[in-house]
């Protein structure tokens, strides 16, 4: 058996199909003039902007708007200033052609993603990637795809049920092999779950897995491939006792599904019998939503939006975040969005702004602490909130918050930019609650000190326990520590939860434990109004819910309006 990491849930039982991206071969030769090669690069930039294009329209018709917008994600590498100017300076210094150049340079924002200790800026280096080929295979004179005939007579060797293996799979071969219909799962041996090939994948329920090292070696053309995209599990040529062993898992996988789709639409109700709790997704970017929407999430929960500022080479524009912002909220118009804003620092850098080194970055200088010291870049996303906030229900929260007179500078600074932005002839809506993440012991135990300035506390498990437990929550030797289990955790929470209802607040889970369908358990018994968790564990963490509560409405109750204590807020900034 292969081992990789799970990407995307599913049993698939499939023939194999080797996947190869065409080998470029790049020759340093003598160039004939900057001006001349730049020209040259200009062309195949053109060619390869009406491929992006085509390949998000046929994206658009086969998964999803929202997956078709990983092209746009791709148009922006494309537009990125540097790769131009970087590829015209070494043209200069070494007067060679520019496949040679451009292919150095391709390579140097290639090295610079890998190297970054994020997985999802890891992911990113894939992008930049196909996009690199697909300029380069125009600079070369053969098209990658942009005529889609072409694309497709090399995916029309894909035979039905195609697993395919291959080394990686940029976002654009797939959504040309997509309208084929014959593909049944994806194994990548490059690769992170984080990657948009990856991401696709899951909104696309195809199996897929990442990281099996070695699987194109130990794989050939046409044998009987057997994977579990949730376990990260493949059997090559499995015999025929295993093969029905198989079978019996993909029935009971369907089966699952088919269990977990009758949930769809039905609500938890809370200890107390009448009230439901809400059970929502947290995203990263409006790619998200697709999957969100899918798995039955009443709202968003949490927006990390710092992934709005990570997949690029400068701070995203006041425009493109209100853009992203409003999208989130017109894909939910009957549920709260709750998007937090930009948490940078600890382990979540930007590749682009320099923050000075520290001794205990996860104690330093991050999240609302840096928005507040640069109010330059925390106004352009106040701006933008606050324009998108009348297409939607918005919630805005700030991360890691420890004294209230940080929350008190935030507002300070929301009402600021809400009177600018009205002064200049915008809208904003005239409720948006506002509330602070618990992540910090001293911000949990001192809940009553914040809960009269704010409309919602959202716990975030995953640093209170790195905070409670004094552990850092990425290292991997001191794992056995980080416990979700320690009882001072539990006991934070329940305090939060008794303070936040004794001051008419409500209050919601977005670490990950509210996605383990025993913690979410726990945190329902003590009276927790909202569980935000990713899109696929909505329904599981529903149905285990439901088997040991038992407290579901029944099917015909509203399930679209907002619960009126969550709808209830005054403005309060
Ligand atoms: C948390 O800390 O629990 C949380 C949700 O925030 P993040 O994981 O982004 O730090
Ligand atoms: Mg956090």
């Amino acid at each position: 058996m292969i081992v990789g990491r799970g990407a995307a849930p599913g049993i698939s039982i499939g023939q194999a199909f080797k996947f190869r991206e065409p080998v470029l071969r790049i020759e340093k030769k003598p160039g004939s003039g900057t001006d001349a090669e730049m020209a040259r690069l200009q062309l195949a930039m053109d060619q390869t902007r009406q491929d992006l294009a085509a390949l998000k329209d046929l994206s658009e018709k086969n998964i999803s708007a929202a997956e078709a917008e990983i092209f746009s994600a791709h148009q922006m590498i494309l537009e990125d200033p540097e790769l131009w100017e970087q590829t015209r300076q070494l043209l200069e210094v070494e007067a060679c052609n520019v496949e040679y150049a451009f292919h150095r340079i391709v390579q140097r924002f290639v090295v610079m993603f890998e190297s970054m200790d994020n997985d999802y800026m890891r992911s990113r280096a894939t992008d930049v990637l196909d996009v690199g080929q697909r300029v380069l295979l125009h600079l070369q004179g053969q098209s990658l795809g942009s005529s889609l005939g072409s694309s497709l007579g090399r995916s029309s060797q894909l035979p039905e049920n195609a697993i395919v293996i291959a080394t990686d799979v940029g976002p654009s071969t797939l959504a040309q092999w997509l309208p084929l219909g014959r593909l049944a799962g994806l194994i990548i041996e490059v690769g992170g779950r984080n990657s948009h090939v990856a991401i696709m994948a899951r909104s696309l329920g195809l199996p897929a897995i990442v990281g099996a090292r070695d699987a194109t070696h130990l794989v050939a053309d046409g044998d009987l491939i057997a994977m579990d995209g949730d376990r990260g599990e493949i059997d090559v040529n499995p015999d025929a006792d295993l093969t029905e062993a198989w079978e019996r898992r993909r029935q009971q996988w369907q089966a699952l599904q088919t269990e977990l789709q009758s949930l769809i639409g039905r609500r938890i109700i809370g200890p107390e019998g009448h009230r439901p709790v809400t059970l929502a997704a947290n995203i990263g970017s409006p790619a998200d939503l697709q999957s969100a929407l899918k798995n039955d999430a009443e709202g968003i929960g949490l927006f990390r939006t710092e992934f709005l500022y990570m997949d690029r080479n400068s701070l995203p524009s006041e425009e493109s975040q209100y853009q992203s912002y409003r999208e989130v909220l017109e894909a939910f118009p009957n549920h709260l969005c709750v998007i937090r804003t930009l948490d940078i620092g600890g382990d979540k850098k930007l590749p682009y702004f320099e923050i000075p080194p520290e001794e205990n970055p996860f104690l330093g200088l991050r999240a609302l602490r840096l928005c507040l010291k640069h109010p330059e870049i925390f106004e352009v996303q106040l701006r933008a909130l606050l324009r998108a906030s009348r297409y939607g229900q918005l919630a805005i929260m700030f991360p890691m918050v420890t004294e209230v007179s940080e929350l008190l500078e935030a507002k300070d600074i929301l009402k600021k930019v809400k009177n600018e932005l009205l002064q200049q002839g915008h809208s904003v809506a005239e409720h948006i609650q506002v509330g602070i993440m618990i992540e910090v012991p001293a911000a949990a135990i001192s809940a009553e000190d914040f809960a009269p300035h704010c409309d919602f506390f959202s716990i975030g498990t995953n640093d209170l326990i790195q905070y409670t437990c004094a552990v850092d929550r990425m290292n991997k030797s001191l794992e056995h520590l980080y416990n979700a289990e320690h009882p001072a955790l539990w006991k934070l929470m329940a305090h939060v939860i008794r303070v936040a209802h004794e001051n008419q607040k409500w209050v919601g889970v977005c670490g990950e434990l509210a996605g383990n369908p025993e913690h979410a358990r726990r945190l329902v018994e003590l009276g927790v109004d909202e569980l935000s968790m990713s899109a696929p564990s909505i329904l599981p963490v529903k149905k285990y819910l439901v088997e040991a509560e038992g407290r579901l409405s029944d099917a015909s109750s509203p399930t679209s309006s907002l619960p009126s204590w969550q709808a209830s807020s005054l403005p309060n900034f």
